[in-house]
């Protein structure tokens, strides 16, 4: 892709639009940034464009902005059906998301990871396995540096872990990932994909340039992946924990094994995995059919798993006071994630629920309730919602904010029990963000030691 003297036009300032237009600018692109938030509310964020010659319109899209662009890039938070894209569209003009413009640039193999949940576990950890494995490796995308930063560093024997979202997959276009892993497909974002269906077809995008030989590594315990099968070119590397497999990962017994042409290896014991849950095994089970597939040996890719340490607010074990145990899994930003966690502890739990509601079905935590929860602590604005969903299933107490929620589970929770942070909702309406609510969160827990220090474990 030539960029000298092109006109560029990038809509949305978040962190993947800012390296967008700055990359854009050194390979001698005329970039314009386009955001609908007010001046004030990019003021981090404006500097580092100006100081570069780049033109800054904020507070939304003029008129004739989108006009004689070559090409539009547009970040994964400005909806595909906004008003001003149609606008774009009905000009003619391409428009790619910062994905796509990244893998034209990228002259690696890519590893692309995607699913509702465990996503960033599963990228942190690949990148953990294919780096033991002496490979140049480089990690990004959603997890954090976005994919456009990598290229300056990225050389054609460096292997690209990318975390991709739904939302990035809808603007590629060549995106080719010589191995894509669906981690599983659960409801949710259905605010901006609308259907099931539309998020589900976002997800299949990831496939969409895949040839046969490229890799496509699927969950074979979730109905929706099985179902995505059938949508890609790639040979497909299943992996499970209930089902021995052909070609893939599986646990049989207690042992993770992979199998590919008839050939079964013994990776390690279930047991060596350092992090909890069932649902981190599923990550692990995915990672390993992607360092195998990468050339990884098995002795090494067991030596990375067995040092991983859980990403910080995924299921992170915070402290011990008084006997109970504290866990922040903050990222659980909704049902299904909650009800991961939950499936990590056996029985009695104090489970904090609550924050932005983004209209989920929390009936559905119900038998977890019932199975393993002693009493919820409700708070933010989908309090009320929650506590009339779960009504009569388990006690709950309305305690409004994190602070009151954490005092008053430390009252009640016995020695041997454990407080979870698992809210099934996203955090915008207390806090800045999950990781914001993480940090709080742990922070009250270490005041509770500071108060009680004899008392911790
Ligand atoms: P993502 O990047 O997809 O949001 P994370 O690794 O950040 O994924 O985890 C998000 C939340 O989902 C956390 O609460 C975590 O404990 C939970 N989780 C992690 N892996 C899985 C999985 N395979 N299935 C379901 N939930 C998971």
């Amino acid at each position: 892709m030539e960029l000298k003297d092109k006109r560029v036009l990038v809509v949305g300032l978040g962190r993947s639009g800012v390296a967008s237009a700055l990359f854009l600018n050194s390979r001698g692109a005329r970039v314009t940034v386009s955001d609908a938030k007010s001046e004030d509310e990019l003021r981090d964020e404006i500097p580092a464009l100006l100081d570069q010659g780049i033109a800054v319109e904020t507070g939304g899209h003029g008129e004739r902005t989108f006009q004689d662009q070559d090409l539009i890039v547009v970040s994964p938070g400005v909806p595909g059906d906004a008003q001003a894209l149609g606008q774009a569209r009905a000009l003619g003009q391409p428009i790619i998301g910062e994905i796509q413009l990244a893998s034209e640039f990228l002259p690696g193999p890519v590893v692309a990871i995607t699913g509702s949940n465990g996503k960033t576990t599963t990228t942190t950890l690949v990148g953990e396995i294919l780096r033991a494995g002496a490979l140049k490796t480089l990690v990004g995308g959603n997890i954090g540096t976005p994919a456009i930063s990598l290229v300056e560093e990225a050389a054609p024997d460096t292997v690209i872990v990318l975390e991709v979202s739904s939302f990035q997959l809808e603007t590629i276009r060549t995106f080719r990932p010589l191995i894509a892993i669906v981690l599983n497909v659960t409801a949710d974002h259905l605010d901006r994909h609308r259907t099931f269906q539309a998020y589900v077809d976002a997800k299949a995008r990831i496939f969409l340039n895949q040839k046969e030989d490229d890799f496509a590594v699927l969950n074979r315990d979730d109905p929706t992946c099985v179902d995505l099968s059938r949508r890609t070119r790639a040979q497909v590397f299943w992996f499970s924990r209930r089902h021995e497999i052909a070609q893939g990962a599986f646990l049989a017994g207690s042992r993770i094994i992979f199998r590919r042409h008839g050939e079964r290896e013994e990776i390690m014991a279930a047991s060596e995995i350092p992090l909890k849950g069932s649902h981190n095994l599923e990550n692990v089970l995915a990672a390993v059919c992607a360092g195998r597939l990468m050339g990884v040996a098995g002795e090494t890719i067991r030596a990375a798993v067995a040092g991983f340490k859980a990403v910080e607010h995924r299921l992170e074990y915070v402290a011990t006071v008084g006997g109970v145990e504290y866990y922040n899994d903050s990222k659980a930003t909704n049902v299904d994630a909650t009800i991961k966690a939950l499936e990590s502890f056996p029985a009695n739990v104090h489970l904090i629920l609550g924050g932005k509601d983004k209209g989920s079905d929390y009936t559905l935590l119900s038998d977890c309730l019932r199975q393993r929860v002693k009493c919820v602590y409700t708070i933010g604005a989908a309090a009320g919602t929650i506590e009339s969903q779960i009504q009569g299933i388990v006690p709950s107490r309305h305690s409004g904010t994190l602070d009151e929620a954490v005092k008053q589970a430390a009252s009640t929770a016995q020695p041997g029990e454990v407080v979870l942070l698992a809210p099934a909702c996203s955090s915008f309406d207390q806090f800045h963000n999950y990781e914001h609510r993480g940090q709080v969160f742990k922070q009250l827990v270490r005041a509770l030691e500071a108060v009680s220090p004899g008392a911790r474990a």
